[in-house]
């Protein structure tokens, strides 16, 4: 595998740095670390911001990530892909990386807690904003809709009320 290094990123904190040139297709890291339930994952990561669970398969195992892996960032514009293969996760090469160049990829998080946005600052040209992926992006946005409906709604019954009251 190529050599990678950790040190402070300008994206988030620390990231996963390629120290030579990382030819296209190279399988770089494996995602390692305890397999668990989702269930078990939201128990132990209850009202914590940051995560380190990775769903595979049907989403219903997750792994609790331990080891390099965590530190490769999210990008909207990523040099990176996720590659699942019988249970085990690698993050591989979409292209070629340059020596030096910070390892991402792109996370398409879901199942976020409601108060989470998820922000990106990767500062890509194509940013969405957010880590989430766009299914994801689409169904918050639908339940914000809703949300704000039902504030609506609730406005209009108590006016219905104090109308009813005031003509008796
Ligand atoms: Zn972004």
């Amino acid at each position: 595998m190529p050599r990678i290094v950790i040190r402070s990123s300008d994206i988030h904190a620390a990231g996963c740095f390629a120290l030579t040139e990382v030819p296209k297709g190279s399988r770089i890291l494996e995602y390692t670390g305890e397999r668990i339930s989702k269930a078990e994952g939201d128990t132990r990561y209850d009202g914590r911001l940051f995560t380190y669970l990775f769903g595979i398969g049907d989403g219903e195992v997750v792994i609790d990530g331990h080891g390099m892996a965590m530190f490769v960032n999210h990008s909207c514009d990523p040099n990176c892909e996720i590659e699942e293969t019988k249970g085990r996760v690698y993050i591989e090469a979409l292209r070629e990386i340059a020596a030096g160049e910070e390892l991402t990829y792109d996370y398409s998080l879901y199942d976020g807690a409601d108060e989470d946005p998820a922000i990106c600052s990767c500062g890509s040209e194509n940013c969405r904003g957010t880590m989430y992926c766009p299914e994801e992006v689409e169904k918050r946005r639908r339940a914000a809709a809703k949300a704000k409906k039902r504030v609506g709604l609730a406005a209009g019954n108590n006016g219905n009320r104090r109308t009813a009251l005031g003509n008796p």
